[in-house]
């Protein structure tokens, strides 16, 4: 089968913010703020717990729709609120069922989101900014550059559009095809943390889409700071873009690292919260023909790691149009594998998934750009 657009609407016909002036977005707000939102338009507070009910355990688009809400609640917050997703401007799915989605986010720009399926469930892969700052070399999005942090809801935002697609509501207990979350999209999650928190928090929270913390991975270039944070305040699982074993070449493929060097980076994931053999940090290396795919490189990243309860995910390096890395051959990748398995570590190889319509690992990229500054 070929992979297919399913479905476009012309870019210029989304609009860039929803028709939202004056009126606020209930998605992406805490508990707490919905509380404030509703409690001030004289609304009692218990009302709050309803109204969440419905947008993240039922997955109500519309005020109408909240049957346990009188009908004059209704129309007053139909009046002064929003219940804003992000708009579809594209979505295409792969001959592997993959599917990618092109979003247009209430708070502007657009994003791109990926779920990958497996037999009985899948990850929903979510992009926590529009472009990144990052400028890895051997990734799509790291040559965009940084449009804006993505709000909460805008992230939230993401996996609505998800469970409309797969019609996932209300919220199964089990048996989810969106089973598992990977915040492995466009942009840096960590330097984004307040808004991939709040959007987290809102995710896991278990009257509403009820993801666990044990399903969802957030990975990290490397931004050390907020890496404590992350385990302390979240929970979820650490995934950590290694790619190099040198500060040499990690600080010319990952530039992020002349800031965060190797060391400081493996002493951080040491020092992670929650990490023990049941929960082990998995260390991502995309396998680049000659530049770090040798059997000594495999040699010093067992050795770098030592100590840490980890597992390394070997990704084979995915193209896109214009780059000049190739990936490695399946023997070499055979062998660092071996290498790495041999010393203890668990080094599976990533199956490369929606290759064909340019939503695997490192392919993800989208036109907006940075508005002048005035
Ligand atoms: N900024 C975060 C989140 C992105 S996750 C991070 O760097 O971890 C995306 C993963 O895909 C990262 O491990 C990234 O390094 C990897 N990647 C990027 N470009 C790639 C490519 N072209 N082929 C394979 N993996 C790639």
């Amino acid at each position: 089968m070929e992979a297919s657009v399913q479905s476009t609407a012309d870019t210029k016909d989304v609009p860039l913010t929803s028709a939202d002036e004056g009126r606020v977005n209930l998605i992406g707000l805490s508990r707490a703020e919905l509380e404030a939102v509703i409690t001030g338009f004289g609304l009692p507070a218990f009302r709050a717990r309803q109204i969440w009910h419905w947008i993240y355990h039922r997955g109500a688009t519309v005020f109408d729709d909240m049957t346990t809400l009188a009908k004059p609640a209704r129309t007053l917050l139909s009046e002064r609120c929003v219940l804003s997703r992000p708009s579809v401007v594209s979505e295409q799915l792969s001959e592997d069922r993959t599917r990618k989605w092109l979003l247009r986010v209430p708070g502007g720009g657009d994003v791109e989101t990926v779920y990958i399926p497996e037999e009985d469930r899948g990850a929903l892969c979510i992009s926590s900014q529009v472009g990144c700052a990052l400028t890895c070399t051997f990734c799509h999005t790291g040559t965009m550059a940084l449009v804006r942090n993505l709000s909460a809801a805008d992230i939230v935002g993401q996996m609505l559009v998800a469970r409309d697609t797969y019609g996932e509501w209300p919220s199964p207990r089990g048996g989810r095809l969106l089973s598992n979350i990977v915040m492995m999209g466009m942009g840096e999650p960590l330097l984004n943390y307040d808004n991939v928190a709040k959007a987290l928090g809102i995710i896991m929270d278990n009257e509403g889409i009820s993801i666990s913390k044990r399903r969802i991975t957030l990975s990290t270039a490397g931004y050390v700071p907020n890496m404590a944070r992350c385990g302390e305040e979240l929970g979820v699982n650490l995934a950590v873009s290694l790619h190099a074993v040198t500060d040499e070449l990690r600080d010319e493929i990952v530039p992020l690292n002349k800031k965060f060097p190797i060391k400081e980076l493996l002493a951080a994931c040491r020092a992670y919260p929650g990490a023990n053999n049941a929960r082990r940090i998995t260390f991502e290396y995309v396998m680049l023909k000659g530049i770090n795919d040798s059997a000594a490189d495999a040699k010093e990243l067992v050795r770098l790691i030592e100590g840490i309860p980890a597992k390394v995910n070997l990704i084979p390096f995915n193209a896109w149009p214009g780059v000049a890395y190739e990936c490695s051959d399946d023997a070499t990748i055979a062998r660092f594998s071996d290498i790495v398995n041999r010393a203890g570590y668990s080094a599976p190889v990533r199956v490369p998934r929606g290759r064909d319509i340019l939503a695997a690992c490192g392919q993800l990229k989208s036109a907006s750009e940075r508005k002048q500054r005035v």
